[in-house]
């Protein structure tokens, strides 16, 4: 249990490219630990099958992303496979402010700009083995068109360049071992976070 008077929220970022499996990963850390506050971002891109206004994302316009862009009511806001997404300021400043731990799921350059307003906040990339394995969990996933997988792909290149300034790297070849990783390491950061820093 944390003390009564609650220290600040712990942010956590999870990053890493297409295929990788952070929508299953965040799955099974939400599973685990209900308690935490997902970040719903905002974006431009269409709804996808099976997918919630307000759960998954809040989907706006063009124009209504640039209003928000232009009243500052992003933490950090990105274009990120032709589509643009961005954080809400607030959501993170309160939800952090009240105690509770946040998580986002953002691409690389939103983690950078994350990191340069929140420096305490923890980054874990999460990756495949190869490009290969990439490649066939987005034909498996059959939510893109070739050409929007070749382009996520093309994108990974860079996104991996990346990965060595994050905080932690979880390779998501066995889903049972990354799984437990993810786990272990959130609940050593809350478990300090409670314990103020101790060990
Ligand atoms: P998808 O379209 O597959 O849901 O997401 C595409 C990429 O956009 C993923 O890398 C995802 O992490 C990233 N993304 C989602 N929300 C945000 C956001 O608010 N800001 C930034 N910078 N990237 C985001």
């Amino acid at each position: 249990m944390c003390p009564a008077v609650k220290p600040k929220g712990l942010l956590f970022i999870i990053s890493g490219p297409a295929g990788a499996g952070k929508g299953t990963l965040r799955k099974i850390l939400f599973d685990e630990f209900p308690d935490l506050v997902y970040s719903i971002s905002s974006t431009t891109r269409p709804l996808r099958n099976g997918e919630e206004e307000g759960v998954d994302y809040h989907f706006i316009s063009m124009d209504e992303f640039r209003a928000l862009v232009a009243e500052g009511a992003f933490l950090e806001w990105a274009e990120v496979h032709g589509n643009f997404y961005g954080t809400k300021r607030e959501d993170v400043e309160k939800c952090l402010e009240r105690g509770d731990d946040m998580v986002l799921e953002i691409d690389v350059k939103g983690c950078v700009n994350v990191k340069k307003k929140i420096p305490e906040a923890i980054r874990i990339f999460i990756t495949a083995p190869s490009p290969e394995v990439l490649y066939k969990r987005l034909e498996l996933r059959g939510t893109e068109t070739k050409e929007q997988m070749t382009l996520r792909l093309r994108n990974a290149e860079d996104e991996l360049l990346c990965s060595a300034e994050f905080e932690h790297v979880i390779v998501n070849d066995c889903l049972k071992t990354a799984s437990s990783e993810l786990l272990d390491l959130v609940r050593s950061y809350r478990s300090r976070k409670c314990s103020g820093g101790k060990k």
